[in-house]
């Protein structure tokens, strides 16, 4: 089954050329950054096993709670990365995802810390901030779609 969507990530391919290989165990990340995108993905998908699989297990937390229905992932955007290529053993990358959440635009911002173990990448850690603005009814959707707000993923989230 082919997918054209674009990979929630917000690279211009499909999530099955993309990050869907990555998660499914079909493929393995190649540098810190693939892995960063696929675990956006995973999040946007609410996939728990990928995330709980992607962390490193000395930082792994018992369980994870992706809470899907509270949340709407609106975007990735990656902004630095430091080292985590193929021939590297650790990284990190910066980047700001964002997201509605009963009616607040929020932008988490992270570095996160990713270390490789036997050739595979894992997370390991972050530093967070985010900012929470709230959007109006009659505003633009942050979605993108050109709609207004109260008439687009307001109604979702
Ligand atoms: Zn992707
Ligand atoms: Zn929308």
């Amino acid at each position: 089954m082919s997918n054209e969507k674009p990979c929630p990530c917000g690279r211009d391919t499909s999530i099955d050329k993309c990050c869907a290989p990555i998660i499914e165990n079909q493929d393995k990340a190649e540098t810190a950054e693939q892995l960063m995108r696929s675990r956006y993905t995973a999040f946007t998908l609410a996939n728990e096993d990928y995330i709980m699989e992607s962390w490193a297990p000395e930082t792994r937390p018992e369980e994870v709670d992706v809470d899907d229905d509270a949340i709407q992932w609106i975007g990735l955007e990656i902004e630095e990365c430091e080292k985590g290529g193929v021939d590297d053993e650790d990284g990190s990358v910066t980047f700001t995802a964002s997201f509605l959440s009963s009616g607040k635009l929020c932008h988490l911002h992270e570095k996160s810390r990713f270390v490789k173990h036997n050739g595979l990448w894992y997370y390991l850690d972050g530093e967070t901030g985010s900012e929470t603005k709230k959007v109006g009814r009659n505003e633009l959707c942050p979605c993108g779609s050109g709609k207004k707000y109260k008439t687009c993923c307001r109604g979702k989230s």
